[in-house]
């Protein structure tokens, strides 16, 4: 460990001196953050309670294939995350299309994207611009104010009701919640940005719009963790000390030390295992997630070769438990991701009824993951600067914060977050 450094005060930025770091955590957030520390010349220590790296990134082999269980679709805009594709050579790609279905069995649609040729969009540049120019920017703290309110009423508010047609649908049936929660618009937002549809680019590693890892996400992040060092997965943190020398986490397999800790799971998750302040206590109180569900399961009969946006239960939160959209992916399989809101009981029991009512037969249900999806502030948190809080906190007690409480949920977000965080805090070693 590193004497000399004040309790409780962020580390000197500019110095480039050889620290060692723990980084607790290796989904996207922790392992992008530990391949920039690394590359820095710092000393990285990854622990990963699972018995595997990628986090809400896993994907299973099933009948030959490769299933995603979460994230797994890159837009145009996922710059970071196509660096990093592109730096290991990792194979992409492109995406199954996208259509919505009604959920009575009706014809496959896409899309409607009225949003981008009503004049609204025009109104919603002209809002950005003045309000929160920064948000496609890493990070949320920077438009967190300005987008507090909840979705609903914001886009009530401004007008936006065709940017709620255009983008709810996709929004909901990914997990962030329905348009008549009442989670802030900052996230909506933020979510409408990551489609890459509002920006120029349309291309990326080759591909025009979204695209994939070919043979499972989860290849880019055990490519990541073999690069490094030191990744220690199955490893249980027990308790965690901080003190003006540094950090020690005590964990199942033994203690690790280290001058600072970065916290690459949700600060709620963590906390009881951590010698928290105050601030911490009070802002991992205020951490809400949604529970969402994926099943991968046999479903012959159903409509194939898409990603399914299931119109009716994405429209508003009465459908919890009603699955919200699935996806075939892989011609010749029955096999399909389907996901879901609400309580795991809800989910399992009401999932047959709703693939038959779409014309199919539920059989064999392969997997069931339940996740706590979506770290996020309510509204009333965010119009009190809860984000802000949060930023202010990077560095003190020698802890960082990275992942989707202060990024937002999506690969690219966490990711360039991460990077960014690494970079302005640990500078170069000599
Ligand atoms: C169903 C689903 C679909 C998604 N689809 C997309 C998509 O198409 N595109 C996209 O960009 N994003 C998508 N996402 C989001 C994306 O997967 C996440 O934003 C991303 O994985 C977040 O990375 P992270 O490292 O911050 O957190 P996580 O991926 O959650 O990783 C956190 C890691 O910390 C570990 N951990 C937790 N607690 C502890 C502890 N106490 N000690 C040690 N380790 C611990 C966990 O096991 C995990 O490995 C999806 C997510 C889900 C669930």
């Amino acid at each position: 460990m590193n004497a000399g450094q004040e309790p409780m005060s962020p580390p000197s930025e500019g110095t480039a001196r050889h620290r060692s770091v723990v980084v607790v955590g290796a989904g996207p957030s922790g392992l992008a953050t530990a391949r920039e520390l690394e590359r820095a010349g710092h000393r990285v220590t990854v622990l990963e309670e699972q018995d595997t790296v990628a986090g809400k990134c896993r994907s299973v082999d099933i009948d030959g294939h490769a299933y995603d269980l979460g994230g797994h679709i890159c837009t145009p805009v996922y710059e970071r995350t196509a660096a990093l594709l592109d730096e290991l050579d990792v194979e992409t790609e492109r995406t199954s299309r996208y259509r919505v279905l009604d959920t009575e069995g009706g014809e496959a649609a896409r899309q409607t994207m009225s949003f981008l040729g009503d004049g609204a969009l025009r109104r919603y540049l002209a809002l950005r611009e003045r309000e929160f120019p920064h948000i496609a920017e890493p990070g949320l703290a920077h438009s967190a104010r300005a987008l507090a309110a909840p979705v609903a009423e914001w886009l009530a508010e401004h007008r936006l009701h065709s940017m709620a047609e255009s983008f709810g649908t996709g929004y909901t049936a990914a997990g962030y919640g329905h348009l008549d929660d009442d989670l802030p618009a900052l996230y909506f937002v933020k979510y409408a940005e990551m489609t890459g549809l509002l920006s120029q680019r349309t291309q990326l590693l080759g591909h025009t719009g979204a695209f994939t890892v070919v043979g499972g996400f989860d290849t880019l992040w055990r490519r990541v963790a073999d690069e490094l060092k030191d990744v220690r997965c199955g490893v249980r943190v027990v308790s965690v000390e901080r003190d003006a020398d540094g950090v020690r986490v005590h964990t199942d397999a033994g203690p690790v030390s280290a001058d600072a800790l970065v916290l690459a799971v949700p600060l709620d998750r963590i906390l009881p295992v951590l010698d928290a302040t105050e601030e911490e206590r009070d802002l991992a109180g205020r951490v809400r997630a949604n529970a969402y569900h994926t099943t991968l399961a046999s479903a012959p009969g159903l409509p194939e070769d898409a990603f399914y946006f299931l119109g009716r239960h994405t429209a508003s939160r009465a459908a919890s438990g009603h699955c919200v959209s699935y996806h075939h992916r892989y011609p010749g399989s029955e096999v399909r991701t389907f996901y879901s809101y609400g309580r795991p009981e809800d989910v399992a029991a009401l999932l047959p009824d709703d693939v038959a009512r779409l014309g199919g037969r539920l059989e064999e249900v392969h997997l069931r993951q339940a996740w706590a999806f979506m770290p996020h502030f309510g509204s009333a948190d965010l119009a009190d600067g809860a984000l802000e809080r949060l930023e202010a906190l990077q560095g003190r007690a020698n802890t960082y914060y990275v992942g989707g409480l202060p990024a937002f949920e999506l690969i690219e977000s966490t990711v360039a977050h991460a990077q960014d965080l690494a970079r302005r805090h640990f500078p170069p070693a000599h």
